[in-house]
């Protein structure tokens, strides 16, 4: 059957998708969009999003309706990997771009949508959170941000390549991640709350250089992350093993503002000496002299760290 085409034809945005872009032609040729996508011969009245939305369609017909050249078809419907362990794309929008959104109210680009985007590929500016809080962006620390804007770009290139071994090490990184921290469970990537999205993000990048250094370290601070490993990970036992065994080894670090009550006698020791490089030397070498040049690596730090640590306690016990 053929149709004529659409009187009315808003040409579509940079990267718009095609159910935004069908429902700005049933409203420039004053109809409803499931009346459209009837006319338009599609099997259902929501305008289609995915490939497998036009199975069944004749694809010539449906593009010279509303004057679409065929090849441009597939850059504005979405593609998702069946075969990905972790959800990428979403299914409604999460973030838009407030210039881009000001200057055409409703627009829905199609990048908006990837968990890997953080910025507008029409206008540059950030991407924020539809319903999210906007406040505190801003104070958003910089190395967060450039740890998660480097998860963004590796989450990217191996969901585009497709690559199996890198996505299954993305998908546990963010299983011990939802261990570790709650606020990383199920979702984070398309967390309304910006700082736990870009915490996701920064861990995929930690998990894919320096995975068990992260989780160390993440232990180091949180006893009872050990535990909850165990829980998670029955059968990773060595390598939580491992694990905990590295993060004995590791110094511990210096405290910072805002530490909980729970740190206070760091705090304090950091706060009395501030970190003088010397006692972090004379620590070393006495763990040298006691342990010998050829030690392991991992007990000179444990023997160095507690040297370290009692001579803070002594500068706290006296008045
Ligand atoms: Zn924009």
């Amino acid at each position: 059957m053929t149709r004529k085409p659409l009187p009315r034809r808003p040409a579509p945005f940079q990267d718009e998708l095609l159910s935004n872009w069908i429902a700005r032609l049933a409203e420039a040729n004053y109809c409803s969009v499931p009346e459209l996508c009837r006319y338009l011969g599609l099997a259902q009245e929501r305008p289609p999003e995915t490939q497998s939305d036009l199975a069944g369609v004749d694809i010539g017909g449906f593009c010279a309706t509303i004057r679409l050249p065929p090849e441009e078809l597939d850059s504005m419907l979405i593609q998702r990997r069946a075969d990905f362990p972790i959800e990428c794309i979403t299914w409604s929008d999460f973030q838009n771009c407030p210039a881009c959104a000001r200057k055409q109210p409703g627009i829905s680009l199609r990048h908006w949508r990837f968990a890997w985007s953080v910025r507008c590929e029409v206008c540059r500016s950030e991407l924020v959170p539809l319903h999210g809080n906007s406040e505190g962006l801003a104070q958003l620390p910089s190395r967060l941000r450039h740890r998660a804007q480097e998860g963004a770009v590796r989450l990217r290139t191996v969901y585009r390549h497709g690559n199996v071994h890198a996505s299954r090490r993305m998908d546990l990184t963010l299983q011990v991640a939802a261990v570790l921290a709650p606020e990383l469970r199920l979702g984070a990537l398309f967390s309304q709350n910006r700082i736990d999205r870009f915490k996701a993000l920064a861990a995929i990048n930690l998990g894919m250089t320096r995975p068990l250094l992260a989780a160390a370290l993440t232990m180091k601070s949180d006893r009872v992350g050990e535990t909850k490993l165990r829980i998670a990970f029955p059968h990773k036992r060595k390598l939580v093993d491992r694990l905990a065994r590295l993060a004995e080894s590791l110094p511990r670090q210096r405290s910072r503002e805002g530490d909980g009550p729970k740190n206070q006698s760091r705090k304090y020791c950091a706060g009395t000496a501030h970190v003088p490089r010397q006692e972090y030397l004379q620590a070393a070498r006495r763990a040298i002299d006691q342990l010998g040049e050829n030690a392991e690596r991992s007990d000179l730090l444990n023997c160095a760290a507690k040297f370290l640590e009692s001579a803070c306690q002594s500068h706290v016990d006296i008045p």
